[in-house]
């Protein structure tokens, strides 16, 4: 499939005390063209964070201290000035958050908020811009457009906000978009329209998406790739049909069982002992997951283990598949 986005070798580093720490370490990772992609941990796991940095959206404590981010093979986005990636923003690759109401201005309008976006990014006329945001309301399935244009992002239920970010995320027809929890925040039944929306648009569009979830159900309903991320390490990256039916890293298996006892009835809900360790503490040699895996051995704890071919097109960062073990 041909690379639409490349993450090479990212380290994404703090500072606290004069001490630096890596809260995302070399990670590398490639989004096709029209894929839909998937990145899954737990808060800490630094997914976000790698998502806030394709468009140099970082906070200001931290910094990308290694590797680049390569848009359609030659527009690397790290080495960008700021005017360069507002023109990226928005137009090449959108993003969507968990919280619309904070991503939305409450102080104007729909149609300010969509209009101010092909204002940036094009030269439209007034009457381009008419049609084309009332064809995006339609498009994220508003039956009466019209009505939503005087409307103000308080007058709106969560599924409807996020509706209208999802329109203002795609009305340039991006080549990314970029998803972090999108559905989070919202209702059980509001989550699946959204999910078959943002689905269903991105294939009219061939955009591609990079969604951002600590949930694996979200990943199987939407993605067809998967990494999972622990403590700023990519630990296992594959297919998603091959992660669901053999999964390898011992991570991985834990996420996967606490997803299958959800709703079994009399059993207590699984979940991963311990928590994920704070920069400070993942800043030694070693596998970052040693202080929560049930397979720890000797030598997890002073080499950091390199990503294993496992089967093809299947890569686990585990010693358990190094076969001299
Ligand atoms: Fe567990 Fe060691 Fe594998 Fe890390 S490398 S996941 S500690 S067995
Ligand atoms: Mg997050």
């Amino acid at each position: 499939m041909a690379s639409l986005l490349e993450i090479n070798n990212l380290s994404i580093d703090v500072k606290v005390d004069k001490e630096t720490y890596n809260v995302v370490k070399n990670l590398s990772l490639s989004i096709g063209k029209k894929q839909k992609y998937g990145i899954v941990g737990e808060s800490g796991s630094g997914k976000s964070l790698t998502s806030l940095s394709i468009l140099q959206l970082l906070p200001d404590v931290l910094n990308v201290s290694e590797g680049n981010i390569v848009l359609s093979n030659d527009l690397d986005l790290t080495a960008m000035s700021t005017k360069e990636i507002l023109k990226v923003r928005g137009k090449e690759i959108s993003m969507i958050f968990q919280e619309p109401m904070t991503a939305l201005d409450p102080l104007f309008t729909v149609e300010h908020q969509i209009k101010e976006i092909l204002r940036f990014h094009g030269k439209y006329s007034k009457k381009q811009m008419d049609d084309m945001t009332i064809e995006i309301l339609d498009k994220v399935g508003f039956a009466k457009p019209k009505q939503l244009l005087k409307k103000y992002p308080h007058q709106l239920s969560g599924g409807m906000r996020q509706r209208i970010m999802i329109a203002m995320a795609l009305i340039c027809k991006p080549k990314l978009l970029i998803a972090d929890e999108p559905t989070t925040a919202l209702d059980v039944t509001i989550q699946a329209q959204i999910l078959d929306l943002m689905k269903q648009l991105t294939n009219d569009y061939d955009t591609s998406i990079l969604l951002i979830t600590h949930d694996l159900g979200v990943i199987a309903e939407i993605c067809e790739r998967v990494a999972v991320m622990y403590a700023g390490t990519l630990v296992e990256e594959t297919t998603v049909e091959k992660l669901f039916s053999n999964p390898q890293h011992p991570y991985t298996k834990g996420l996967l069982q606490s997803i299958n006892s959800l709703g079994e009835k009399g059993k207590r809900l699984y979940s991963i002992p311990g928590n994920v360790p704070s920069p400070k503490e993942t800043n030694k040699t070693g596998c970052r997951f040693a202080s929560r895996c049930p397979y720890v051995m000797d030598v997890c704890l002073h080499e950091d283990p390199p990503l294993f071919t496992v089967e093809d097109d299947h890569y686990s960062r585990c010693f358990l598949h190094r076969e001299e073990v």
